[in-house]
């Protein structure tokens, strides 16, 4: 356990595309920002093939947060491989502790620490991810261009996602565990309703995965025409994503109903020196991506730097930038 006496501008939690992107434009300020997080990448980093990322034609989401690390790297901002397990505020310094017991503090904090995917559970479905196995309808529809694929899910997700899905496959099976939809929209059940090649299997879990090296089925839990097994060659889990508010609930920030934090169009929290970026707030509603978490990333970094400004760095010994205040 050690305390790190030498405080920051600003603490980053979350090596995902929010966190970085805050990472690089807070040293490009000039601030002193330090990034936080066992894991590299977030989603993005397991997410496959980027197809819709400015710049890139296509390339690999790990691929792509080499490259924003890379930049980080650039303005040599100091990289943490370790969670952050607790926060608390105190004055006008943040305190943070990391999973392996060290202390660090700054004059402001932001959380980019994404959500955490809902999944089934099944064998294979971590190791197919990208492999047939897919969160994100958005993300990952164009490549199933005349495939047969599944989705799983009966809420506003999983419907939008089969729509979607019907405008490249060949044909969209919806696996819903009830008996009915209940909850999505409306206008959303009509567009489904209005696809000839979507349908739905209600009353219907998916049991097991098959494959090789890849998804290339499921086995579902009672028969379709005839048969358990359904040949598929992609399923897309749209069972809901919960954010990681644990920080956000210490530092007692505002959740709305879907326990997202809530930021204002600059990633500022209610809290004074608190601030939020990427798939953890509410900022881009229901479109949640690399690009939206990247710019709100830069858009938390420069509240982050005018409060700074504006405050000063009062638990600073040797802030570099800004004077104590
Ligand atoms: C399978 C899949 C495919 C996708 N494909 C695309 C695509 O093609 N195009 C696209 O634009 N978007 C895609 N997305 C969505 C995109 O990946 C996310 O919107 C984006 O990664 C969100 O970035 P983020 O920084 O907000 O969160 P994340 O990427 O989730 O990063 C958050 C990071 O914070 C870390 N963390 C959490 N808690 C702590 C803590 N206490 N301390 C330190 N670190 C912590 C996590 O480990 C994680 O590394 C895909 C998502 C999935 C799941």
């Amino acid at each position: 356990m050690a305390n790190h006496q030498e405080p920051f501008d600003v603490l980053i939690v979350g090596q995902g595309a929010s966190g970085y992107t805050a990472a690089l434009y807070a040293a490009r300020y000039q601030m002193r920002p330090v990034i936080f997080g066992a894991i590299f990448g977030g989603e993005t980093a397991t997410g496959g093939l980027i197809e819709n990322y400015p710049g890139y034609l296509e390339i690999d989401g790990f691929d792509l947060m080499l490259k924003f690390r890379e930049q980080a790297e650039k303005y040599e901002v100091p990289i943490i491989s370790e969670d952050v397990v607790s926060a608390v505020q105190r004055d006008d310094c943040i305190e943070v502790t990391t999973n392996e017991g060290n202390v660090y503090t700054g004059a402001s904090i932001i959380l980019a620490v994404g959500r955490e995917r809902r999944k089934l559970g099944l064998e294979h479905e971590d190791e197919w991810t990208g492999r047939g196995v897919s969160y994100c309808s958005t993300c990952d529809a164009p490549m199933h261009r005349g495939n047969a694929v599944g989705v799983v899910g009966g809420g506003d997700a999983a419907v939008k996602g089969a729509v979607l899905l019907s405008k490249y496959a060949d044909k969209v099976y919806i696996i819903y565990r009830r008996d009915r939809f209940t909850r999505p929209e409306a206008a959303n059940l009509r567009q489904l309703e209005a696809r000839p090649n979507v349908e739905t299997l209600f009353s219907t879990t998916v049991v097991e995965l098959t494959g090789e090296n890849g998804l290339s089925g499921v086995v579902l839990d009672r028969p379709y025409e005839g048969s358990a097994e359904l040949a598929l060659d992609g399923i897309f889990i749209e069972i809901g994503a919960d954010p990681r508010v644990g920080l956000a609930r210490q530092l007692g920030l505002e959740l709305n109903g879907l326990d997202e934090i809530v930021v204002d169009q600059f990633g500022k929290t209610r809290v004074p020196g608190v601030f939020a970026a990427g798939d953890v707030t509410n900022a881009s509603g229901e479109l949640k991506q690399t690009i939206t978490a990247a710019a709100q990333g830069a858009a938390a970094a420069t509240s982050a730097y005018e409060y700074v400004s504006v405050h000063g760095n009062r638990c600073a010994v040797h802030a570099i930038g800004f004077e104590a205040a």
